[in-house]
């Protein structure tokens, strides 16, 4: 699903879910629209999705239902057109194989069709941790308004996979105590911090967080009730709800997923002045390395992961300055001042260029 291409190609991931619907596709398209305008790159807003159960699926049986996707779908994409990355359940290998399919189809190798490559294909330094690392900087940038310590804040984070994972051990290396996760299939606890590198390897093996030695089971539900000072959500969309947002103890919720905020919930947030950090805003970081890799893709010039980082933190700390100066200018949410700097931009855009014929 395109949203918009008035600002460049359109840009976003594609998830493998047994839920995906076409409404959360469409509405995650126009997310991505508000979360490349923020971030300023140069690209509109897509997304795809295909109904599957991806963990009950063969490698062979994966390869061939992404191929035959890739393949309805090349005439839509493109370097120029439209550019797959990443989401839920899809991974390097999934943008490897969309890749290799496009290019049978122009002829020749066309890396800059996808980004959240493996590198050996065109993928940039840093790109897989681009999105923990992002939030990372917006929450640096969050907590000294705050005056909240980083390094000594306790966290939770709801989800486990791509995002969370990553979000997990990048907290970790900061510092920070994280004592709650959970993933699709359990939820764990431990108020002393859990030893995420471990979990990492636990995960691996398993395929779970549940039963990681010297925690407690909680419901992943509850992993957002948890009392903590930062809240993660990286798992799906419509998880804070007006039922468990009342029992929410953290000061600050950075929205790794997209959308796991109702509107319901966000209004009962605003009451009890915690500090969301929107989605397009606190997830932003992987979509501003994909525009990093495509450039490189362009230019088959590649940079070193220190470049990179350093590029995506002057991004990241811009776009939160501008947030918080729009929120001062019109006394409103981070949220509403997010959507103002990024509808403004495709406004502009769209003003400037005008309607043909
Ligand atoms: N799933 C990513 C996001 O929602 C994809 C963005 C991209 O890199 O194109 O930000």
């Amino acid at each position: 699903m395109q949203h918009s291409n008035v600002r460049g190609p359109c840009k976003g991931g594609i998830r493998y879910h047994p839920s995906v619907t076409f409404d959360e596709v469409a509405a995650m398209a126009a997310v991505m629209t508000w979360k490349c305008a923020l971030v300023d790159v140069p690209f509109g807003g897509a997304t795809g999705g295909i109904v599957c159960d991806p963990k009950k699926l063969s490698r062979g049986e994966l390869e061939r239902l992404t191929r035959r996707y890739t393949y309805e779908i090349a005439a839509l994409i493109g370097p120029d057109q439209d550019i797959p990355a990443p989401d839920v359940n899809t991974d390097a290998q999934t943008m490897a194989w969309i890749m290799d399919t496009y290019s049978m189809t122009t002829g020749h190798a066309t890396p800059a069709v996808v980004t959240g490559k493996p590198m050996y294909l065109g993928g940039s330094a840093g790109r897989y941790e681009a999105g923990a690392r992002g939030c990372l900087f917006v929450l640096r940038e969050a907590c000294k308004l705050k005056g909240l310590d980083l390094a000594n804040a306790t966290v939770a984070i709801q989800g486990f996979g791509n995002s969370g994972s990553v979000m997990a051990k990048l907290l970790w290396k900061e510092g920070l105590k994280v004592i709650a996760v959970s993933d699709s299939k359990a939820g764990i606890v431990n108020k002393d911090g859990i030893d995420i590198p471990a979990l990492l390897r636990f995960k691996t093996e398993t395929g779970s967080v549940e039963a990681f030695p010297g925690c407690t089971p909680i419901s992943s539900a509850d992993v957002l009730k948890t009392a903590c000072d930062i809240l993660v959500p990286a798992a799906m969309e419509n998880q804070i709800t007006i039922e468990n947002a009342g029992y929410i103890k953290a000061q600050i919720i950075a929205e790794v997923a997209t959308s796991p905020t109702t509107p319901e919930a966000d209004l009962m947030l605003i009451r009890k002045e915690v500090m969301v950090l929107p989605d397009i805003l606190a997830s932003g970081g992987g979509v501003t390395v994909s525009y990093f890799e495509w450039v490189q893709d362009l230019q088959q010039l590649f940079w070193e992961e220190e470049e990179v980082n350093r590029r995506l933190e002057h991004v990241m700390v811009k776009a939160f300055r501008e947030v918080c100066e729009t929120r001062k200018k019109y006394d409103c949410t981070y949220r509403a001042a997010a959507y103002i700097v990024a509808i403004d931009r495709v406004a502009k855009a769209t003003i400037e260029r005008g309607l043909w014929p």
